[in-house]
């Protein structure tokens, strides 16, 4: 049924003109873009090279000048365009996301509400002043500092949220007043080519938005080499992170890392254990655990471990596997590469002494991708899933005695994106959030995410930060004016 509905909505789509190829820049190469829940083809896409990643940016440095210029009141119009043409295609975007990257058509109707949200923000902020008065320190001189679009601003982003992680950089960047070069994930083209095409017919002048699909280390890597390109806003993980940081060196970009997220999920006795359990299943299992804020590590004190693992398990095993049309609970991975991971993750923490309380592998009846949820009990700090991030639906739980113990395991990693915290103490709480280092700390609840919020990560989870007026800091250079009137 949902190969049909595929096949029709990519027809249907492309006789609407909502997938119009890869515009100006697309080469003679074509991509195939697969259902990771039959592995069956939905549609091709043109692709570029380095001759059109290149082409991109003169388009985009030739529109800087005139956008740029265009009073704020037209900018925001213009995004708030934007933003009624993806409500109102919601149904389409959502439909397209579950066939190329699987999600379950609930959670894909609400990433295109979380996605129209940023598009409306960045309308707004376009019109907030972008000078500020500067107290002087020097007789007769009056000082200002104004706010400047830097340039072209190139913007990468990963399949696992594939609408709004294109809108919350390019709403911003586009509202500062910068041009874009976009390059969205193999995996999930049909969406930001989807997003492009709404662009255009919001009004955008050409040039303004420029969407390429292609070989991601030759386009990113004109990108990172050009100097016309003053901004790189990147998410996706902290090695491709790494590498995108040392390539913009030599031309020493401005930079936005979203990286990748290894969330510690403590629960202290006299915690509301069915709210930890409710919350705790959402901060797992959401995007099938594709979520760069998914709880990898959960820390149950002894007091209330064992009623939690029995209740977390219960939960788990009602949980719904299936096809994102049919609406489950969990859909496919995206690849054979995260059904690897989740393997592997298994077998080392069971090697290392933690019990299996369900699922553990694959569900063949649904097919090669379907990733059973799953549950570990008894894991030790020795096993992968406790220090690599594990982006799939299998959850480590961990028994901890003491606040000071349970604050250095969750601080003992790289990352530091998002830490969860369950209890009724507000001692505790306030002492928990002070002592986790992490960009964002959730207490008693999961969702933490919006456009008016700065979302972003310490240590190697990233640099910078999106959503907000945060986020528009990239994407534009403060100017000091000092005036003499002696
Ligand atoms: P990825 O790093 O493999 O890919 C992200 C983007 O980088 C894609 O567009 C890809 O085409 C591009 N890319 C890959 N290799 C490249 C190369 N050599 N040179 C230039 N570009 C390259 O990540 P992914 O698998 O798409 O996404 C999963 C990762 O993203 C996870 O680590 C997750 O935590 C992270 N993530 C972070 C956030 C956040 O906001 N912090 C949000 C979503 C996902």
């Amino acid at each position: 049924m949902l190969d049909d509905l595929s096949v029709r909505l990519s027809d249907a789509l492309s006789d609407a003109g909502l997938l119009p190829g890869n515009g100006d820049f697309a080469g003679e190469g074509r991509l195939v873009v697969r259902n990771p829940a039959t592995g069956h083809q939905i549609g091709q896409v043109s692709i570029s090279d380095a001759t059109g990643a290149h082409a991109a940016v003169d388009a985009a440095q030739a529109a800087f000048g005139p956008w740029s210029t265009t009073l704020p009141q037209d900018r925001a119009a213009i995004l708030h365009h934007w933003h009624d043409l993806i409500l109102a295609n919601k149904e389409d975007l959502a439909r397209i996301m579950v066939a190329e990257q699987g999600k379950p058509i609930s959670e894909a109707r609400g990433e295109i509400d979380y996605a129209a949200s940023f598009v409306q923000f960045y309308a707004e902020e376009a019109l907030r002043p972008n000078i500020e008065g500067v107290t002087s320190h020097l007789p007769d001189a009056e000082m200002e500092l104004w706010r400047e679009p830097v340039g072209v601003a190139a913007l990468i982003t990963p399949w696992n949220f594939p609408c709004a992680m294109i809108t919350r950089k390019a709403a911003a960047a586009l509202g500062a007043g910068c041009t874009v070069v976009i390059h969205p994930s193999a995996e999930t083209p049909l969406s930001a080519l989807a997003l492009s095409e709404l662009a255009r017919r919001a009004g955008f002048p050409e040039g303004v938005v420029n969407t390429v699909i292609g070989d991601a280390a030759t386009i990113v890597g004109e990108w990172t080499a050009d100097a016309r390109v003053r901004a790189l806003s990147f998410t996706g993980s902290t090695e491709v992170g790494r590498l995108l940081y040392r390539q913009s060196a030599d031309t020493v970009k401005r930079l936005v890392m979203e990286l990748g997220g290894h969330a510690p999920f403590i629960v202290f006795k006299g915690a509301d254990l069915d709210r930890a359990v409710t919350e705790g299943i959402k901060a797992k299992f959401a995007t099938s655990g594709q979520d760069c804020l998914g709880a990898n590590r959960f820390y149950i004190q002894r007091e209330v471990y064992d009623e939690f693992c029995a209740k977390f398990t219960a939960a788990v095993e009602a949980l719904t596997l299936g096809h994102g049309m049919d609406d489950p609970d969990i859909g496919p991975l995206i690849h054979d590469r995260q059904i690897d991971k989740q393997n592997a993750h298994v077998q080392d923490a069971l090697a290392k002494g933690a019990r299996l309380l369900t699922g553990g592998g694959v569900d063949q009846d649904k097919g090669p991708l379907f990733f059973q949820p799953t549950v570990l009990a008894d894991v030790t700090d020795e096993a992968a899933i406790m220090s690599e991030e594990t982006f799939g639906p299998v959850a480590a739980l961990s028994v901890f005695d003491d606040e000071d113990e349970v604050f250095a395991r969750a601080n003992a990693t790289e990352y530091g994106l998002v830490a969860y915290v369950h209890s009724l103490d507000p001692r505790r709480i306030y002492r928990a959030t002070r002592a986790l280092q992490y960009g964002m700390v959730a207490v008693n609840r999961t969702k933490v995410t919006g456009a008016p919020i700065p979302f972003g990560g310490m240590k190697q989870s990233g640099i910078g930060r999106e959503g907000a007026r945060q986020g528009l800091e990239a994407f534009t250079e403060i100017k000091y004016i000092c005036r003499d009137w002696g």
